[in-house]
């Protein structure tokens, strides 16, 4: 997963998208970077590490300019190496001419590299990003306008993609048809205009009318001012309508998020309550959630319940988010240092455990036993997602469908595994119940009903 940024018309454009990128640290944590235009030359700061390490004062003072694109990254394509940072920058004969950054993924990434390569393209990553900015390239090389080398390269690839493309004077957004992945942008009431994977920064920064980038649109900004271009409409011809991540809304977005026509925070709550809804009669003494991902789940079951919340698990902040190490080993040792119980807060109590997802059951597995340790007499676990079977192809770092828990044992075996006295996931027919238009989001995670092909040997 990843986090894309971008600002034109402003003489603190590597400052503001600096500041947008950090409120989308959650979306990419190993690596960041950015691509500053002052109009003759753009320069490209890429490196592994958090926002504030990589840009500071004086890393920004080191890129001019009115138009920046920015990027975080956790490696789902591609190890998590500089090289395979983004933005990517294309160098031109007459200097530095493209940069773009992508969240997402393809899934026939490996058969349109071939092609490209079939026509002596070289390639610096394995990342899908420096793929778009080199189909673009070789488009304009061929002597095509920028919008057609992007309406051409968008028929031609096929996955998610909430992308920013800039020359040195214009920038470019442009989205999939199925609109996988978030992407809003809008203007500043000076004129600035900004694009954000998530509406969290387009808050930071201030920004006042927003929308989200149309599925399958292309938007250029210049100094002439904004153009929606039209969809293409050949590109819905298999498809027919949005396929936006749920996950999103489960897990990966920020709760003061605003997209797919929801309120992030809003549709977590309703997920609670559903939660909540199955299980009248339960009467526990406290509904803890693991903090942070399911503080609102929590907060909508425990309303339903009509049991207060109880923050009875404290979560470190400085440890960022574990399962984005792309270690298991990192992994394990980082959920032990990440979450720490309220002394004498569990002794005796029947506990709602809230969280919003199990994966490889690492993290559920470790928090049970810190709680039950505690003293807890009884846990019932809850859980804001279906059970997840299937790997995601769009973007989300899920691991092989031989390491999901779900596929491993029954769920009563994950239950007596995992120690607690009940186990329960939302049904998909609830999660559907938690948003406005269910018919518009993938839950492939969840019933592995694809809406494009994943890799198979060939494209994997
Ligand atoms: P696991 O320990 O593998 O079962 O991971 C589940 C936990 O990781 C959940 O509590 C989520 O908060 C978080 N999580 C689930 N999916 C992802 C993902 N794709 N990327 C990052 N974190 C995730």
């Amino acid at each position: 997963m990843c986090g894309i940024l971008g600002v034109f018309g402003s003489p603190e454009a590597a400052r503001m998208a600096a500041l947008g990128m950090f409120a989308e640290q959650h979306r990419g944590q190993e690596s960041c970077g950015m691509a500053v235009s002052d109009g003759r030359v753009i320069r490209l700061r890429k490196k592994m590490g958090l926002v504030k390490e990589v840009f500071s004062d004086e890393a920004l003072a080191e890129l001019p300019g009115s138009l920046a694109i920015g990027h975080v990254r956790y490696p789902t394509k591609g190890s998590a190496t500089a090289w395979n940072s983004q933005p990517h920058l294309l160098e031109t004969l007459s200097g530095p001419g493209f940069a773009l950054a992508s969240n997402g993924d393809l899934v026939n990434y490996s058969s349109v590299r071939a092609k490209l390569e079939a026509q002596n393209v070289y390639f610096n990553s394995d990342n899908d990003g420096e793929l778009l900015l080199r189909y673009i390239a070789l488009q304009m090389q061929e002597g095509h306008e920028i919008i057609d080398a992007i309406r051409s390269l968008m028929r031609e690839i096929k996955g998610a993609y909430s992308s920013v493309f800039a020359t040195r004077d214009e920038l470019y957004m442009f989205r999939d048809p199925l609109s996988i992945r978030p992407m809003t942008w809008g203007k500043t009431a000076s004129g600035v205009v900004v694009v954000a994977s998530e509406s969290c920064a387009l808050d930071t920064l201030d920004v006042q009318e927003r929308q989200e980038v149309p599925a399958a649109g292309i938007i250029r900004v210049n100094s002439k001012g904004i153009t929606i271009i039209e969809n293409d409409p050949d590109l819905y011809r298999n498809i027919g309508s949005d396929r936006h991540c749920i996950f999103e809304h489960i897990y990966f977005s920020r709760p003061d998020s605003h997209h797919f026509g929801e309120d992030v925070f809003a549709v977590r709550q309703k997920i609670g309550a559903l939660l909540a809804a199955d299980d009248a009669g339960l009467d526990p003494d406290c509904i803890v959630p693991v903090p942070d991902s399911s503080n609102f789940i929590g907060l909508g079951y425990a309303a339903r319940m009509g049991v207060p919340l109880s923050l009875g698990l404290i979560r470190n902040h400085y440890i960022g988010r574990t399962f984005i190490k792309p270690e298991q080993t990192i992994r394990d040792e980082s959920v032990r240092q990440k979450f720490n119980v309220l002394p004498h807060f569990f002794e005796g109590k029947k506990i709602v455990l809230i969280d919003d997802s199990i994966v490889r059951g690492t993290t559920i597995r470790k928090i049970v036993k810190l709680i039950k340790a505690a003293g807890a007499s009884e846990i019932h676990l809850r859980i804001g997602s279906p059970q997840v079977f299937h790997p995601c192809y769009y973007g989300i770092d899920t691991p092989s469908t031989a390491e999901l828990v779900a596929n491993r044992y029954p769920l009563e075996e994950i239950r007596s595994r995992t120690e607690v006295d009940s186990l329960k996931h939302i049904s998909m027919a609830d999660l559907r119940n938690a948003v406005q238009n269910p018919e518009s989001y993938c839950y492939a995670c969840f019933n592995g009903d694809y809406p494009l092909p994943p890799k198979t040997g060939s494209e994997a």
